[in-house]
This record gives structure tokens, sequence and C-alpha cells, in this order.
């Protein structure tokens, strides 16, 4: 079956830390996703527009959101990352592939939530914990967001605004820039704060996403000394 193909166009373009970009796309006619899916973007060279390569991105809005939301970590030479700094702006089209994947919410399982994102690995949690919260599932829900020190958070106010209206979802903030201590933060890696909660994770459905590093320390804890099963262990690598 041939992929899916659509144009979309940028209609908001904004820096939210020093190297995320939250950026906004319209929804194109007929374009239907479930939280957890990406897309591909096809990204020309600066040099050359005629070389395109796609780039994939997680979709960050809910399918009844009337645009598309997406995060990109910049990093340095990357040709995503030139290509969002110097080219796109509001009103560029572009045309996307998708949408694909199947780092979906495991509907088959009782068991509670638990979430783990590095930086940029927020954007499938958003509607994917959204959609959870509004179809009135009351199972504790944990989110953990790793981030190095507090100039790199961003949707902290989404977040506990959701906290605040559900008792059930609970979000916690781990930094692993150990030097700074002037927040009111967990100092180290998601890792270590999942040490330090001592929560019984073989009773959870648990989701990872961003760096890969990251998941390939979550992952081997988890199944070597934590006693998650495989089947309850769902992870989205940012390669
Ligand atoms: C399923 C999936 C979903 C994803 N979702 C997201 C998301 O929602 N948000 C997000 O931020 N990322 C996401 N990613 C990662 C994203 O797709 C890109 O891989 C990432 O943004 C880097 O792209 P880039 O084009 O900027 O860098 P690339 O051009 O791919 O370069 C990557 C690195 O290689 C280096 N490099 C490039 N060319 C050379 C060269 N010739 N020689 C030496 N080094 C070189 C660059 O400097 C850079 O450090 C996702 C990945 C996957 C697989």
């Amino acid at each position: 079956m041939p992929v899916p193909s659509y144009h979309t166009t940028c209609t908001r373009k904004e820096l939210i830390t020093r190297d995320v970009y939250e950026l906004s796309f319209t929804k194109p006619e007929g374009f239907t996703f479930i939280p957890g899916k990406f897309v591909l973007f096809d990204i020309p060279l600066i040099e050359n527009e005629k070389d395109i390569q796609t780039r994939a991105l997680s979709i960050a809005s809910r399918p009844d959101e009337e645009e598309l939301l997406f995060l990109v970590k910049l990093v340095p030479g990357g040709r995503l990352s030139r290509w969002i700094v110097e080219v796109l702006k509001e009103g560029t089209e572009v045309r996307i592939q998708g949408p694909f994947g199947n780092f979906l919410v495991d509907r088959k399982t009782m068991k509670e939530y638990l979430f783990l994102a590095t930086g940029t690995g927020l954007a499938p949690f958003l509607p994917q914990i959204e959609q959870i919260l509004k179809e009135g599932d009351t199972r504790t829900i944990d989110l953990i967001f790793g981030v190095r020190s507090p100039e790199d958070l961003f949707w902290i106010d989404r977040f506990t605004a959701l906290e605040a209206t559900y008792p059930h979802f609970h979000f916690h903030i781990a930094l692993s820039d150990k030097e700074k201590t002037d927040h009111p933060h967990f100092c180290g890696r998601i890792q270590e704060l999942l040490h330090a909660k001592q929560w019984e994770l073989s009773q959870k459905n648990v989701y990872v996403c961003g760096s890969p590093g990251m998941i390939k320390d979550i992952k081997e804890l988890c199944l070597t000394s934590w006693n998650v099963p495989k089947a309850d262990l769902h992870f989205e690598a940012y390669i």
C-alpha cells in the first residue's frame, strides 16, 4: 500500500528553551492519527533543495485539536535543525508522510501508567496523557520528565495544570546536572529518581521516550532489576 502523504503549512515557530522549538502546522484534510504516532517530514538540504531526506517527529497534539503540534530539539549541524532555524517560517509549506509507529497506549492492560521522557521525548506523552485523563481513566499516572538543568524545562505549566485538575496524575522532574541545586527539583537522572521512589515497577505499564542512551539504560534496569515484564515495556528512541 502506498504511504499516505500530505501537504501542510507552518502556522507558528517558537523557541521555548535554548534548543527546543515548538512548531504548529495545519492539519491536512483527511489526516487522522492516534496519540503516539509520528510523521516523516521532507527536509531539503539548505545548499541543494533537490536533495531531500525525511526526518521523524512525534505528534504532540491530540487528534481532536485543530492543528498539528511538534517539538524539536536542535542538534548542532543537523539537517532538520538547520532547516528549522534557517528556512522554516510561518507560511512554509512542507510534505509529510504518515502517520507511522506502534508507540501507542496499551489498551489491554489494567496496570497503572508510568511515562518516562527525556527532552523532546515528552511530545507523544502530552496527547496520550490528556486522552487517558479525558476518557475518565482513574488509574494512577506518573510522568517523569528528565532534562539537564532548569533552563531546559518546558511545558511545566501544562502538566502542573493537569496535576491540579486530576489528583491521580503526578508530574515529576529530574534534573541530571547535579552541580546546580538552586531549584526545588530532584537532582539526578530518571533512573535515580525511579530508584528513590521505590515503586513496585512490575505493577506498572511503562512508556519510555527520548534519547537512545536513556532508553537502553531504563530497558536494561526494567528487565533485569525491576521485574517489568517485556510486554509492559514500550519505548520510542529518538535516533
Ligand atoms: C520515531 C521517531 C520520532 C522522533 N520524534 C522526534 C521529536 O518529536 N522531536 C525531536 O526533537 N526529535 C525526534 N526524533 C529525532 C529526529 O527525527 C532527528 O533524528 C533529530 O532531530 C536530528 O535530526 P537532524 O536532521 O537535525 O540531525 P542529522 O542531520 O540527522 O544529524 C544528527 C547528528 O549527526 C551529526 N552529523 C550530521 N551530518 C554529519 C556528517 N556529515 N558528519 C558528521 N556528523 C554529522 C549532526 O551534527 C548531528 O549531531 C524522532 C526520531 C524517531 C526515530
